[in-house]
Parts: structure tokens; sequence; C-alpha cells
């Protein structure tokens, strides 16, 4: 559907909620603005689709699966041109997100409790990032003020399901946080949590990791067994978490 019938339903599906709102004797309708119904187009809900994006796992990746599109490029040209800044509207959205996660890891007092190499240096940061969140004393969580540190003085953690990483770009081993494609890090790929010094791990990260070591578990006692070659792949694959878990223990 092109941007231009997209904006005729919206303002058909609108007209339609207010005949009915007046016909059902309803007094929510659509108001009015200076006297005439307000014209809407695709461009006003590009803040709404960006919040959405960021608290989606797998950001805009998801966003795109979502709405059916098959490349990012579609996807953002649904609220507008690649060029119109939607990318950076929906970063902003993505680093308020992680703001606030990181305030509710700060309030769990999860941040002293990680583990990994990078977990010293996490709680650090996290420490300092809630000193700047204080005004007079106590947390502000208002948004304007939140995303105003976080363009600021972001503390470059990233959370994953598996990992958190704390970005320091000379110890970095992917490509992504070495090109400055900071959002997402901790969550793709290319991510390698077990060698790479960036890494700290909270409780849910290590609970990932043994819900990885069960589901391998899982599989080696399948009935009948799975090739031999297949064993000893999964084997490994399960001695080499256990070992990184052990190491993280012993680095935090
Ligand atoms: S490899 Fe993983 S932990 Fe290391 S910098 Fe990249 S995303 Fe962060």
């Amino acid at each position: 559907m092109t941007t231009g019938r997209t904006n005729d339903n919206l303002n058909h599906f609108a007209a339609w909620v207010n005949r009915y709102c007046d016909s059902h004797g309803r007094h929510d309708a659509l108001p009015a603005v200076s006297g005439r119904p307000f014209k809407l187009h695709t461009a006003q809900f590009r803040r709404t689709l960006a919040w959405f994006i960021a608290r989606r796992p797998g950001g805009t990746i998801a966003g795109a699966l979502q709405y059916r599109h098959h490349s990012i490029q579609v996807f953002e040209g649904y609220a507008g041109t690649s060029d119109s800044g939607f990318r950076a509207e929906v970063e902003s959205e993505q680093a308020l997100a992680r703001g606030e996660h990181l305030l509710t890891v700060i309030d769990a007092h999860e941040h002293t409790r990680m583990a990994g190499p990078a977990a010293a240096e996490a709680a650090r940061r996290l420490e300092e990032f809630e000193q700047r969140t204080r005004f007079q004393g106590t947390v502000v969580l208002d948004d304007r003020r939140l995303r105003r540190i976080m363009n600021r003085d972001d503390p470059a953690i990233y959370p994953g399901t598996y990992i958190t990483c704390v970005h320091d770009s000379a110890k970095a081993l992917c490509e992504r946080a070495r090109q400055g494609a900071f959002e997402g890090l901790g969550d793709h790929p290319q991510c390698q949590p077990l060698a790479c010094r960036n890494v700290a791990l909270t409780r849910e990260n290590t609970d990932a990791w043994r819900g990885e070591i069960e589901l391998v578990e899982q599989q080696l006692a399948r009935r009948p067994p799975l090739p031999p070659l297949l064993q000893n792949r999964l084997l490994g694959r399960k001695q080499q978490i256990e070992d990184f878990l052990a190491t993280t223990q012993e680095l935090s």
C-alpha cells in the first residue's frame, strides 16, 4: 500500500470513528482542530513506531518483521524517507529504553552482583550513571531528563539476552562495535561472548546460559540418540559454556 493510500485509510477510519460516536451518543470522538477534522498522516506516528521498535527485542529488524516488510529501508519508508531522521529517532528511543532498563538494574542492586571480565567496569559506570540521575537526593525518572543524560553521558552498557556488553572499543571483538553501531550490542550474531573482554553477566544472563546447557542436555538424552558427530559437537558446546561460566565467576 502506498503512503498516500495509507493516509486516506487513516482519515476514513477517523471519520468512521466520529460517525460511530455521533450515532451512539458517545462523547469520546476524535476532537476537531480549529473547527476542522484533524488530518492524520503516517509521519505523525513516527514517535509511536520508534517507541515500539525500541522496546521490542531485535529492534528495527523486529519492527520490519512486525509490519511484514522485507528490508529496513522499506520499513523506514513507512514513516518517512531514510534520510528523514527516523533511524535517529528510533536510536534515541532505544537509548531511552536502555537507560530505563539500566535504572531498574541499579534499583535491584544487580550492578554490584555482575560476573565476567567487565563486571567491575559495569558497576563503576552504573554507579556514576545513578549519581547523574539523582536530583536533590532522589532519582528522577522524567523522560526528558533521562534522554538528556543518555545523550550526554551514556554509560555505553548494552543489555543482551546472554551477555551485557560494557562497550570499550579498544577491547571490542565484533565489527559492529568497532563501526560504532552501538544499539543492539550484546544481542547480535557477530558478538563473541565467550572471548570478548567487554562481557559482563547479570543474573538473567547467567540463567540464559544455564537454560542453554539444559537444552543441550535434553538433546544429548534423546532416544534414539543423535549421530556421534553431533553428540560430540553438543558436548563440546556444553563444555565451552561451563568453562565460560566458571571463568566469569572467578573474574567477578
Ligand atoms: S563482541 Fe559482544 S561483548 Fe564484545 S564488544 Fe561486541 S557486542 Fe560487546
